[in-house]
């Protein structure tokens, strides 16, 4: 089973081929077959953000396509940066420019009020319209600074109480294993071969 996905970013193909790759899913993205339009993320919420990912993709090549929008929530930010996870820190920041920016906005939070969950909604969705949804959440902490350098994004940031490393620090399998999106995938996955079977 081959699925086209609706992202470039390096760090969520990865995973997500990681991921498939034990279902028996091949995951291609969508820029490899010519979809090259930077759709925009202008929606409030995660599941809109991903759908308008996979409406411009399925549409633009007549096949299903797999969105994945993610972000981090924080608590005493009130659930900032959120589906701004990305350009946090400005159109064209990097993942250290976001991270810099979150520690910054939280310098005198307190350990126990620097509480975060890292969340992911998962859309599948085929040219005739129809959808398959399922999301993940990974709860954690913000770290004072940075440590490791595995994953991407705010991964050098997010502490995990269990096992007292940041989700940078985790092999990349163990971050699978846990992660609000390998959650949001297995999920997904359950219904996914009846749904790419039963496309028109
Ligand atoms: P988008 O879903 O492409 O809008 O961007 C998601 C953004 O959220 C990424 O650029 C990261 O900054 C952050 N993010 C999502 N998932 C993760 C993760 O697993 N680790 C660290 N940061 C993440």
């Amino acid at each position: 089973m081959e699925l086209v996905l609706a992202s470039g970013n390096p760090g969520k193909l990865a995973e997500i081929k990681a991921l498939c790759a034990p279902m028996g899913i091949e995951v291609v993205t969508a820029a490899s077959l010519g979809f090259t339009e930077d759709v925009a993320e202008t929606g409030d919420t995660f599941e809109d953000n991903a759908r308008l990912k996979a409406v411009a993709v399925s549409q633009a090549l007549g096949r299903p396509a797999l969105a994945d929008d993610s972000g981090l929530v924080v608590a005493a930010l009130d659930g900032a940066p959120g589906v701004h996870s990305a350009r946090f820190a400005g159109e064209q920041a990097d993942d250290a420019a976001n991270n810099a920016k979150l520690l910054d906005a939280l310098k005198d939070v307190a350990p126990e009020e620097r509480g975060a969950a890292f969340v992911c909604v998962m859309l599948c969705r085929r040219p005739d319209g129809a959808e398959l949804i399922a999301s993940g959440r990974l709860e954690g902490r913000i770290a004072n600074q940075p440590a490791g350098q595995g994953g991407f994004g705010y991964d050098p940031v997010f502490w995990l109480p269990e096992p007292g490393i940041t989700v940078a620090q985790l092999e990349p399998g163990r971050k699978n294993a846990i992660s609000h999106r390998g959650q949001a995938l297995r999920e997904l996955a359950q219904g996914l071969g009846e749904f790419l079977g039963g496309r028109t």
